[in-house]
């Protein structure tokens, strides 16, 4: 016993009989006082260290004309989509910026939503965008969420993926870009609530709300909701910028309605429709948006709706070649770091441009059709003799044919 009572808190000193808890270390005791304290300590510190790290993302603010400049750089048409992203984005950071000199005048989030088909460009676009101003950025599949307390992710961990992504520099993230993917998949099915039960997507359009418009959130470090016991991080969404993308499809039905009925009625011209029909989503608004089943509250909320081109053959192409790290560009430094000089002739690239149409895979395709046609040579000619490649037609329906890709028709 007189043993037990000498035992004291190797920091504080208070002895066994002072403190409510003493645990053990290998030498010495630390008691829950000064555990307490220790967190304090650590956790003013992490602070310290977040704000010096924000050093690192110093972000600049970029006019329109050279976001857009820029964004040419890497992509390939979808001038219309470049351009309103540059003015909402360049706005997004004015109003930061503004806000800090604490004017009067409120200008409200330029969220911003993106429609158009897989593989147009509508990620490359946000992520470009996030790496010209240096700000963090987060990619998230909406079709992951759902309504507090069902299985699934709450909305909540998008803001940790962003936290991931700025090694947990809290102010950083407070001002970083966060993508959400797949948007559409979370629309009210039906127009009329009333008339339909499935609101499966409503919820997690209603949890997104307030995130979207700004306000404080406690985000769970590590993601998921497995852990009620792990330490919140807290986080202001005010100055997050939030771009959503969807394919909506079947959206261009619901604009040719609103079209026919709006302003041309019945005995529509067919030229007209013919125009139409080439891209009517050119035509969106919020409105169509609401008809596929995006509630009001939400678009209210993404006040910036533009549209992404389908890509036809003359943009695959140029997909191809001409971005700064085009598809090209890269496998050929690959070849490069190998000693070896690669040449695609180009019936090759026109080839890989009509595969990528057939498969109805747009750009995202491209990749696949040319790592087909060169995963031969990848992996033999490494160490060879041979110091040149270059890839005629023959070779590339050769090995194109014969890869798992190749042997697929198209229906
Ligand atoms: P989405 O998000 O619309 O489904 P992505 O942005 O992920 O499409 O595009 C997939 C890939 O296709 C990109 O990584 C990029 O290499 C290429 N790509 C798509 N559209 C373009 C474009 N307009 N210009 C250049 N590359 C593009």
């Amino acid at each position: 016993m007189a043993k037990q009572s000498s035992l004291h808190c190797s920091f504080c000193g208070r002895s066994r009989d002072e403190v409510k808890i003493l645990i053990a270390g290998q030498e010495g005791h630390i008691c829950e006082n000064c555990v307490e304290h220790a967190q304090e300590i650590i956790a003013q510190e992490l602070q310290v260290k977040s704000e010096q790290q924000s050093a690192q993302y110093t972000f600049s603010v970029k006019r329109p004309v050279e976001i857009k400049r820029y964004l040419d750089q890497y992509i390939i048409g979808q001038d219309e989509a470049k351009k309103v992203m540059s003015v909402a984005v360049y706005n997004h950071y004015k109003r930061i910026t503004q806000k800090q000199q604490q004017d009067e005048v409120e200008i409200e989030k330029s969220n911003i939503i993106m429609v158009g088909e897989t593989g147009t460009g509508k990620t490359l676009l946000a992520k470009t965008v996030a790496k010209l101003l240096n700000v963090p950025f987060a990619i998230v599949d909406a079709t992951v969420f759902t309504e507090a307390g069902y299985v699934g992710e709450d909305v909540e961990s998008m803001l940790t993926r962003l936290l991931q992504a700025c090694n947990y520099d809290v102010a950083a993230a407070e001002k970083g870009i966060v993508f959400i993917d797949e948007i559409d998949k979370i629309a009210r099915k039906g127009d009329n609530p009333s008339i339909t039960r499935d609101v499966s997507g409503e919820g997690v359009q209603q949890g997104l709300l307030k995130m979207l418009e700004g306000t404080e959130v406690l985000v769970p470090p590590q993601g998921g909701r497995k852990h009620p016991e792990q330490k919140m991080i807290k986080l202001n969404t005010s100055n997050i910028l939030f771009i959503c993308g969807g394919a909506f499809d079947g959206i261009d039905r619901v604009i040719a309605r609103r079209i026919n009925t709006n302003a041309i009625g019945f005995g529509v011209n067919k030229d007209i429709q013919e125009l139409q029909k080439k891209n009517l989503l050119q035509f969106i608004n919020a409105q169509d948006l609401k008809s596929f089943g995006l509630i009001p509250e939400l678009l209210g909320r993404l006040p910036v709706v533009t549209h992404l081109e389908p890509l036809d053959a003359e943009t695959l192409r140029a997909i191809l070649t001409e971005p700064k790290n085009s598809l090209i560009k890269q496998y050929t430094r690959l070849f490069e770091l190998e000693g070896i000089k690669l040449e695609m002739e180009k019936e090759v690239l026109d080839f890989m441009v009509g595969k990528a149409l057939e498969f109805k895979l747009g750009a995202r395709g491209l990749r696949n059709i040319c790592e087909h046609i060169l995963t031969e040579a990848m992996f033999e000619m490494p160490g060879s003799e041979t110091k040149e490649l270059v890839v005629d037609l023959a070779y590339a329906e050769k090995q194109f044919n014969k890869s798992k890709m190749g042997m697929l028709k198209v229906a």
